[in-house]
């Protein structure tokens, strides 16, 4: 059986696509009158910042170099801007940040119309970037303590382990995300210097989704097991799917299902307008035979016993995938600037490169069925 392949377009004709989109044509429409100089409009230095997140290339010197010598990418973007050029544009991004937000808001409504299961379920978690900077507080071994440091806005935080890499601390700053868990596509985040609590970020996060889309649930590991974050999720109308943390009332067992002389009581449905869930004895001989449960950090709506948490929390992983992506593909890492804007601004770009290229490819699908 022959097997029909289609050629992968080459990443120029992509830029090209992108830039040419609604969504960042609007960008650029907005950022034109700033740019000013003739050979250097907005279309050219966004196609940079494109090039820069596609190719995953850590420094503005080697994206200014590699368009200049790749004829290619010069015709896709219309010139080629100098380092300065780039220099001062992302000088113009982070003063303008009105116009970068609006066009990730019409992004998300774009890929929301594609793709309508995107924004319907979130995983949230919070990702180090170890900053351009040492962090070391000595100088040397007994040396003398350090009195300038290069990042003054970069702080010393804790990641988890993963796989293999031991878990620890590390100085920077963390990416904190809120992701679809089908589509492992951002939604809202946010960039803090590595010190913040990603737990006591969860609230402004889930406001930030909130403008966007409406989320029905929203998945995160035991490290936002805290009331507060039950609460954001209340405000922001999801479900709270939360790992537990072995606190005193956990290891009382207060978590569990009611029991009785019959054994564990099962779970019967949730009343989501009173927060109840309802509670049944398992051979239905006890009088009353069912009880509803308030709802807290400790019972659920959605209880862990069900299958939905399972399948739910399962999806957590998307959120891990998300970050890789954009480190190891999107060039999120290694950070090559310093101060908590201009982090925050290579974080939008990577992400700018992950929603534009997500939509074309999301809008490319219904021709090539
Ligand atoms: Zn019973």
């Amino acid at each position: 059986m022959a097997v029909q392949t289609v050629a992968r377009p080459s990443a120029a004709s992509q830029i090209s696509e992108l830039l040419d989109s609604p969504e960042l044509h609007g960008l650029i429409a907005e950022l034109e009158p700033w740019t000013g100089r003739k050979g250097y409009g907005a279309r050219v230095l966004i196609g940079a910042c494109l090039v820069k997140s596609l190719y995953a290339i850590p420094t503005w010197s080697r994206t200014a170099a590699l368009i200049a010598e790749h004829d290619a990418l010069r015709v896709a973007l219309g010139g080629a801007p100098s380092i300065y050029a780039c220099y001062r544009f992302a000088t113009k991004l982070r003063q303008n940040r009105p116009a970068l937000d609006a066009c990730f808001d019409a992004l998300v409504a774009s890929l929301r119309a594609e793709l309508p299961e995107y924004g319907r379920d979130l995983a949230i978690d919070a990702s180090d970037l170890p900053a351009y900077a040492n962090g070391q507080r000595f100088l040397s071994k007994n040396g003398p303590e350090r009195e300038k440091f290069s990042d003054p806005d970069a702080s010393w935080g804790h990641r988890s382990a993963v796989s293999t890499r031991k878990g620890g601390g590390f100085y920077g700053y963390k990416l904190h995300q809120a992701v679809c868990a089908r589509t492992e596509l951002p939604v809202a985040w946010q960039v803090e210097t590595a010190r913040v609590h990603e737990s006591s970020l969860a609230d402004d996060l889930l406001q930030r989704v909130r403008k966007r889309v409406k989320p029905q649930t929203a998945t995160l590991d035991k490290g936002y097991d805290v009331q507060p974050v039950y609460d954001a999720c209340e405000r922001a109308e999801c479900l709270p799917i939360i790992s537990l943390r072995k606190t005193p009332a956990v290891k009382r067992g207060d978590h569990l299902p009611p029991t009785c002389e019959h054994g564990e009581w099962r779970f019967a449905g949730t009343d989501y307008a009173r927060k109840l869930t309802k509670w049944r004895c398992p051979t239905g001989d006890c009088a009353p035979f069912s009880k509803w449960v308030k709802a807290d950090r400790l019972h659920p709506l959605v209880p862990r016993e069900s299958k939905r948490w399972g399948d739910l929390y399962r999806g957590r992983a998307s959120v891990e995938r998300a970050f890789g992506r954009l480190k190891n593909e999107y060039g999120l890492k290694p950070l090559r600037v310093r101060g908590l804007e201009r982090v925050a601004l290579h974080a939008d770009l990577c992400i700018l490169a992950t929603l534009a290229a997500a939509l074309a490819r999301a809008r490319a699908v219904p021709l090539a069925a």
